[in-house]
């Protein structure tokens, strides 16, 4: 009898657990991909992505004699729709950790092993199961630093090799067209210009892993903290939709390390970094969805998106060249260098006094490489509602540092059209991206800062010495 394997977030055949235990099961197997509720919450950019990677993924699976069975609607009704359509006896899925998928996941599991069906979750998304670093009281980790030390020297498993061939079923379930879905329908900016940025698919995000590590990963522990040089490994995107496992990426890094490379640490450093956020996700959900330190739910927020200087930083328009040249970037490509996320979220939270959750659901809509838990913890950190948060009174300068990260101007010059006569192709690549209705034009003047740095900086201050929190 078949087996369905249920593809979510683990868009990939190599070092795929619950793939590599169905091919070698001597039965067919039916990989399918559920269009549900949790799927249709995504916003824009994640969604569009998906897209993209579901079709790299159906076209991998066509590689070895199989294909992905596309349906949609609630994923209990989908999924007995079609143990009915095929007789499968078996329902096997890779596990995932953040509430809307755990949710699910654990009502379809109960549901179907009511049913008499097999349904079995496996590891691949992350290295350490959320529930397996334990602090010496017992309890889960807060700050990163001790769950890093504790986790390092732990064995990682071996990736496992891709199956060279999937056993099919005698005949295909029917599926819904991909292209049906219109997953990019809602990029109201020209998808064809992030299409430009993203790195798609299995492949792809195996030679950028390739390339960084023949490059790259040398002077990673200096350039990765420098936003105009392309100093990082840039898989996000593929680790957030796991098109590549971090198992893979943790063994190349260790390699890189026995060969001496400088920066093979610290890239291990910020794979640990995921995990954390994982981990942190699983043991206290609600990071998600409101202040982690409850007693900030009482500061003075700002939340109303349609003030003027809120618009200003979606658009990269707040007269700040650090923030506006990240929000760009964001819009442009799907992604941020981490310097200037920091730098974003610093501006938002402190200078505009703006709830974090606002930057996170712009930041779900915008990014190619969304992740629910990095999402949550980077803004949480950079708020300082967060565990293991900088302190709210460390507020970022975002003019000094570009100074500290971006002395040439290399980084805004890239990205910024208004301020230069020179005007960068990346720069002028932003108004094809924008909505017409924002109204911009790479000729205006560049405005005055919405709120300067400096007197920013003391708003956010007096706030939290005000607090009665
Ligand atoms: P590299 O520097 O090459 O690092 C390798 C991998 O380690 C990354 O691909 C990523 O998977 C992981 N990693 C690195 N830094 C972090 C970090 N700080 N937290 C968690 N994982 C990390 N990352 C996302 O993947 N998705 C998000 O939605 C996301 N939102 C963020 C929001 C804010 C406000 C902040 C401050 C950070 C956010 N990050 C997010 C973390 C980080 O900015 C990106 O992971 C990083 O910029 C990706 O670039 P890279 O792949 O070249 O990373």
């Amino acid at each position: 009898t078949p087996i369905l394997l249920w593809y979510r977030r683990d868009l990939r055949l190599s070092d795929h657990p619950a793939l590599d235990a169905a091919a070698r099961a001597g039965r067919p197997v039916i990989p399918v991909f559920i269009r549900d509720g949790v799927v249709d919450a995504y916003g824009a950019a994640p969604k569009w992505r998906l897209g993209e990677g579901l079709a790299a993924l159906d076209a991998s699976l066509r590689d070895v004699g199989s294909r992905l069975t596309y349906r949609s609607g609630r994923a209990l009704d989908v999924l007995r729709d079609l143990i009915a359509d095929t007789g499968a006896t078996s329902v096997w899925w890779t596990r995932g950790y953040d509430p809307d998928m755990r949710d699910r996941d654990t009502n379809v599991k109960a549901a179907l092993k009511e049913d008499g069906i097999d349904a079995k979750s496996f590891g691949g998304h992350l290295m350490f199961e959320p529930w397996t670093s334990e602090t010496k009281t017992g309890g889960f980790y807060k700050v990163y630093t001790p769950f890093w030390k504790s986790n390092r020297d732990r064995d990682v498993d071996a990736p496992l090799a891709a199956p060279s061939r999937i056993p099919a079923p005698d005949t295909w379930p029917d599926s819904e067209a991909l292209d049906d879905w219109r997953l990019g329908a809602a990029m109201n900016r020209g998808a064809e210009v992030v299409a430009r940025h993203a790195n798609v698919g299995e492949r792809a995000a195996s030679s950028r892993l390739g390339a960084f590590i023949a490059h790259g990963i040398d002077g990673y522990d200096t350039n990765r903290d420098l936003p105009w040089k392309d100093g990082t490994s840039n898989l996000s995107e593929n680790l957030a939709l796991g098109e590549i496992s971090p198992h893979t990426c943790w063994h190349a890094g260790q390699r890189a390390m026995q060969d001496g490379k400088a920066g093979a640490e610290t890239f291990l450093k910020e794979l640990v970094w995921r995990e954390f956020a994982y981990h942190l996700v699983y043991h206290t959900p609600r990071i998600v969805s409101g202040n982690w330190r409850e007693d900030w739910d009482a500061f003075p927020w700002n939340t109303d998106e349609r003030k003027a200087e809120v618009k200003a930083w979606k658009r990269g328009r707040t007269g700040i060249r650090f923030v506006d040249a990240g929000m760009r970037e964001m819009y442009v490509t799907g992604r941020m260098h981490n310097r200037a996320r920091m730098i974003v979220a610093s501006y938002l939270t402190k200078h505009l006094l703006t709830h974090w959750q606002v930057g996170q659901k712009w930041f779900e809509d915008c990014l190619i490489d969304w992740d629910p838990a990095s999402n949550a913890m980077g803004w949480q950190w950079s708020a300082g509602s967060g565990p293991d948060a900088t302190p709210y009174f460390r507020v970022f300068n975002p003019v000094t540092q570009l100074d500290k990260f971006d002395k040439d101007r290399a980084y805004v010059g890239r990205w910024l059209a208004e301020p230069y006569s020179k005007k960068a192709p990346e720069a002028l690549s932003y108004f094809d991206a924008i909505p017409r209705s924002w109204n911009m034009s790479p000729d205006d003047d560049y405005p005055q800062p919405v709120v300067a740095a400096d007197e920013g900086r003391k708003r956010a201050l007096n706030a939290y010495e005000k607090r009665d929190f």
